[in-house]
């Protein structure tokens, strides 16, 4: 009775409408509008940095090669500095950006990003050291042993560096298999620190700004703006909030092997601007629980009495979250993510399903439209035992979904795989007429991906969420 009412909750709310193939066209061209808007403002600040730089006589100094190297120097180190900044604000979560690009890309954007920036600022560093040696007739040891006396700014930002390199090199993918999360990000915040250390130099020393008052007020304007940014949307936003739903665990309940929902209720619920298929960050106060946040998406469309996730034993802190407590209070932060219905670009829609990668599947099934025929699921899971909302998943059949269990595990192999091209050519023979969402773990989630790109599925109606980042 009571997964039944999770299905149908009784208040109405913006989430129980089906997004239309044309209200979903509206939402993309008003984000795309928002694209543009932010690609000028970053271009125009790109601009503004190299034309400070020819301003201050950059290309007139290539020639020598002391000088030259200066120059090289000076313009990757405005360079490295303004990519550092936009770094900063890629994962400051601002809403409306992260609505636009997807917490997704914004990180793949934000590990490039992160190593361009790094990259930079070394070669600035190498060429000034380089510059100033030659210019004062002096060997790259001296050079650097005149920079650490002389320059305490200077010396600052060499320790400022070191970090920026720690955070690069624990991000490689190799070192990021061999250190734990935590320290993976504990070493991340110290880039905050980093910042912080290099932030004098460059108006105590930098050429640009040391007698420009102009660009001065220009580069601290642009550190004002990102810090602002950072606290308006990591810490203003969640507090005001969390303030004002105070969220609590409403029940506790067990779905499938090692899988329980979390229903979380509290105040103007009504009021969440979330949609099925987003996420947010949770943290639970109860034990350590608050220490570290996790991401879990919605596993319903979110109403007026409670919000629901389902969370699967993968790890320490899932597997105390499954001995929570009704009446345990819950930070959240977000929505995140647009992994929602505005992303359907035609009526019909597949969702494939991995494992507890069903739950944003299970929660757009709310939003998309009932018409036999139309919505079709196939969801893989790797024992009877391991099957989460059955009996939902019976009422969504009864309403015209076409569900299809598939139990057993991934083989990897793109022929004779339960979720292979010849089964999904067999079980879906129209995919490459309907939009895709696709969610699993991240092995399921790559093969099929690449099975779809096989099958000949248009890349803009593949819509996937990927459970790691
Ligand atoms: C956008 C998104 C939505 C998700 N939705 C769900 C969901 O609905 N239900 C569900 O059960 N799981 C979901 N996950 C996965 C879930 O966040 C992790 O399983 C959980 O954080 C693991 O924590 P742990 O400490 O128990 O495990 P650990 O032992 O720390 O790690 C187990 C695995 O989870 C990964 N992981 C650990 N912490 C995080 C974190 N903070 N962020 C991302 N990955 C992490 C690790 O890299 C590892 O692969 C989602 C992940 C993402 C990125």
């Amino acid at each position: 009775m009571a997964l039944t009412t999770a299905v149908q909750p009784t208040t109405t709310t913006r989430n129980r409408v089906p997004v239309t193939a044309t209200a979903a066209a509206r939402t993309r061209a008003r984000r795309a509008q928002r694209a543009w808007d932010v690609n000028v403002v970053v271009a125009v600040n790109a601009i503004l940095v190299v034309g400070l730089w020819v301003r201050h006589g950059g290309l007139d100094s290539l020639g020598a090669p002391g000088a030259t190297f200066t120059a090289i120097g000076q313009l990757t180190g405005l360079l490295g500095t303004y990519a550092v900044l936009i770094e900063l604000l890629l994962m400051s979560r601002i809403g409306w950006l992260e609505r636009w690009i997807g917490f997704d890309r914004l990180t793949v954007w934000h590990r490039w990003g992160g190593f361009s920036a790094v990259t930079l600022l070394v070669a600035h560093a190498v060429f000034i050291t380089l510059g100033y040696a030659d210019s004062a007739g002096a060997s790259v040891p001296g050079q650097i042993a005149d920079f650490i006396r002389h320059y305490p700014d200077v010396l600052m930002s060499i320790v400022g560096l070191a970090l920026f390199l720690a955070v690069a090199v624990t991000s490689v993918r190799a070192a990021r298999r061999r250190v734990s999360r935590e320290t993976w990000y504990s070493v991340h915040l110290y880039a905050y620190l980093a910042v912080a250390l290099s932030f004098a130099h460059q108006l105590s020393v930098g050429t640009d700004f040391s007698n420009d008052a102009l660009a001065r007020a220009w580069w601290v304007a642009l550190y004002v703006a990102v810090f602002a940014a950072i606290l308006a949307w990591r810490v203003g936003r969640p507090l005001a909030f969390n303030a004002r739903h105070r969220l609590r665990i409403q029940r506790v309940q067990r779905e499938a092997d090692g899988v329980v929902s979390v229903y979380v209720s509290g105040r103007k619920l009504d009021r969440i601007r979330a949609d099925a298929g987003q996420f947010f960050l949770w943290r639970f106060l109860q034990g350590t629980g608050w220490t570290k946040a996790h991401p879990f998406s919605l596993s319903g469309a979110p109403n007026a009495r409670f919000l629901r996730i389902t969370v699967k034993d993968l790890g320490d802190d899932t597997r105390r979250m499954q001995r929570l407590r009704p009446g345990v209070r819950v930070f959240a932060e977000g929505p995140y993510g647009t992994f929602t219905a505005t992303r359907r670009t035609t009526s019909k829609v597949v969702l494939i399903g991995g494992g507890i990668g069903i739950t944003p599947l299970r929660a757009l099934l709310q939003t998309l439209p009932d018409k036999p025929g139309d919505v079709m699921l196939l969801y893989r899971a790797a024992t009877e035992g391991d099957i989460a909302f059955r009996s939902e998943l019976e009422v969504f059949a009864r309403r015209g979904v076409d569900v299809r269990l598939l139990v057993g595990t991934e083989i990897g192999d793109d022929e004779t795989d339960q979720l292979g091209v010849p089964a999904l050519r067999r079980l879906v023979p129209d995919i490459t007429t309907r939009d895709v969402y696709l969610c699993g773990p991240p092995p399921m989630l790559n093969a099929v991906l690449r099975r779809l790109v096989a099958l000949r599925v248009p890349p803009s109606r593949i819509h996937y969420e990927r459970f790691e980042y």
